[in-house]
């Protein structure tokens, strides 16, 4: 969730340390900072703030030195402020480190290191870590790489470190568990980041650190990387798919923005190769040996969290449909920490953006020891959840840098769309015609999404409406009811209105009682299954004088009739609505940011990814 980036070659390591932070400003943050080593000298500079406010700190000060850290914190331990913020340097002032994670151990090993003499200044988990370092580098005299090995192999808890050490200005020493670390290796000089986005301007190719490796990153001797248990690993050298257009804003205001207007694209792309119209198949690739366990399934369970859980409980209703296999969404936190009945016949779908949330990967991780099939969905090639799946599928939506997730959303179904049709076909609950007509219907959302974003200038006219609402409400029902609990997140977290998705026919029971003339309600009221259920549920928000606005299909006049605004989506099957619902609902809540002045690709509070537990 926090950001590293770190460099070491012949260039000045500033300018590209303070590029590489805003890179991953999109991550989530509350404080940076850089330490620069230039021959025997290291000069830390650290604030609380944004990247902006330390190059501010920073101002003329001396940034020479070809050898730098930098990070972005995500306070666990300590509240944001400059002493907490990172690196953090031994009390004799030889290392400097930047972590990202949490040392659960943290508490008994300060005890044993302020007994050693060790200096604390900062209240984070973190500066044990430093301490440690030192002390081994020490008493044990070792290099700093053996250092860190040893060190690490007494702390429990998650982390990606990077290190430096002034007594050693060409060496740099990288190492992680649980928390990501990618290797930039490029020509003469190597890089170390959170993820990619720091390093594709520089290098294609990349080492995703495996959990328990230490890289050990030498001016002269290059990349070498060896374990915690001190065995020597070669680091499997893979070339990165990024294009940089992607990681800019491309003219628009705010990555948000650009990432809804990218649907069209992004839902062609998670579809491309796999939906093959003309043989009238659908070609999972990644899934491919894993085609009969689906089948066969006598459960699925889909795990995730936030977003993704969203989109798994459409994965519900579609494997319900298509499939007839009984399906249970779970919050991924909620599943690891009971005694989930779990095992070798259910197959488990973890669903997640950045492929590093830590609670789905926990999830993961239990289901998997107790027998199950694991299957991902993630969108970021060669993350952590990619790799400890037995089998998955990309989404193949592009980086996604605004915190509010939503090409990946619609990704993510898009690809669960493909999944259910797949195994429906498979196992014969679909007719051919059924299966056919449904893949056609799909194939033609990116342009009927293209449609859906023409109604965006209607829309802000409706944000500038309800911009200065305190709560609103989001009903749904069937395959619509995810979508008004998605709606509702995206307003909560990027304009800090209150919201709530309920099921339509669910208000009767409870929140009705909020509907006052000041309470905008969006309901998704499209023609299907319970259209004429909905259009009730909006007379009865109507007859307690709620506004409402309907998200309709095309040509809708009964709805009209009612609400205070209408919004039209093209006609799709039940099942295919959510891919085209949610994208009003997106633009509603980026407009009425905005217009609240609130920081829509960093919301207060929130991380793109939450690698900690
Ligand atoms: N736990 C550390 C701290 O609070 C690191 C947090 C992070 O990952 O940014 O400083």
């Amino acid at each position: 969730m926090c950001g590293i980036v770190a460099y070491l070659g012949d260039k000045e390591a500033y300018p590209i340390l303070v590029n590489g932070l805003k890179r991953l400003e999109y991550r989530g943050y509350d404080s940076a900072g850089v330490a620069l080593l230039h021959e025997d000298k290291l000069t830390i500079y650290k604030c609380q703030g944004k990247v902006s406010d330390l190059e501010a700190h920073v101002g003329d000060g001396p940034t020479t030195g070809t050898v730098g850290i930098g990070h972005t914190r995500w306070a666990t331990h300590g509240p944001p402020n400059d002493v907490n913020a990172h690196p953090h340097q031994s009390t004799s002032g030889d290392l400097a480190l930047i972590h990202n994670g949490i040392i659960e151990n943290y508490a008994s090993l300060k005890e044993e290191l302020v007994h050693r003499g060790h200096t604390f200044l900062s209240d984070t988990d973190t500066e044990v870590l430093v301490h440690l370092i030192d002390d081994i580098q020490r008493s044990e005299k070792v290099d700093l790489a053996e250092a860190v090995r040893l060190a690490l192999n007494s702390v429990v808890g998650a982390y990606a470190i990077v290190v430096l050490d002034r007594k050693d200005p060409d060496v740099m020493v990288a190492a992680r568990k649980s928390s990501p670390l990618v290797i930039g290796i490029g020509d003469g000089e190597h890089f170390a980041a959170s993820d990619a986005t720091p390093i594709v301007e520089h290098t294609k190719n990349v080492v995703y650190l495996e959990d328990g490796e230490i890289a050990v990153i030498d001016r002269k001797k290059g990349l070498k990387i060896r374990n915690t248990k001190n065995q020597d690993k070669t680091p499997f050298i893979q070339e990165l798919e990024m294009h940089l257009e992607t990681l800019e804003k491309g003219g628009y205001d705010h990555f948000m923005l650009k990432e809804i207007h990218e649907q069209p694209r992004s839902i062609r792309d998670s579809m491309r190769g796999r939906l093959n119209l003309a043989k009238g198949e659908v070609v999972l690739g990644g899934i491919k040996d894993y085609e009969q366990r689906f089948v066969n399934a006598k459960r699925i369970l889909i795990v995730g969290c936030g977003t993704s859980w969203h989109a798994g409980m459409v994965g519900e209703y579609l494997f319900e449909e298509f499939a007839r296999i009984p399906v249970e969404v779970e919050y991924a936190s909620e599943f690891r920490y009971r005694n989930p009945v779990v095992g070798e016949d259910d197959l488990v779908i973890a669903i997640s953006q950045s492929g590093e949330t830590a609670d789905t990967m926990a999830a993961m991780e239990l289901a998997k020891n107790k027998g199950a099939t694991i299957i991902g969905i993630c969108n970021v090639v060669g993350s952590s959840i990619a790799r400890i799946t037995h089998a998955g599928s990309y989404t193949h939506a592009g980086p996604e840098i605004g915190v509010a997730s939503t090409k990946a959303f619609t990704a993510q179904v898009t690809l669960l769309t493909l999944m259910a049709l797949m195994v429906g076909q498979k196992k014969g609950v679909l007719s051919g015609s059924s299966f056919y007509r449904l893949l056609n219907e799909l194939d033609a959302i990116p342009d009927k999404v293209q449609r859906v974003l023409k109604t965006e200038d209607q829309i802000k006219y409706i944000a500038d409406i309800y911009k200065d609402a305190s709560n609103a409400l989001y009903l749904g029902r069937g395959y619509s009811f995810p979508v008004a609990l998605e709606g509702a997140l995206k307003l909560k977290e990027i304009s800090y209105i209150h919201a709530e998705g309920y099921p339509a026919a669910e208000m009767k029971h409870g929140p009705i009682a909020l509907i006052d003339e000041a309470m905008p309600v969006f309901v998704i009221a499209t023609k299907g299954a319970s259209y004429e259920k909905v259009v009730s549920n909006i007379q009865e928000v109507k007859a307690r004088k709620g506004k409402i606005i309907a998200i309709v299909t095309e040509g809708d006049t009964v709805v009209k009739g009612i609400a205070d605004h209408v919004i039209e989506i093209p006609e799709t099957p039940d099942a295919l609505v959510p891919l085209l619902s949610v994208v009003p609902l997106q633009l509603i809540s980026y407009h009425i940011a905005v217009m609240r002045g609130c920081n829509v690709d960093q919301p207060r509070n929130l991380a793109k990814s939450v690698t900690v537990e």
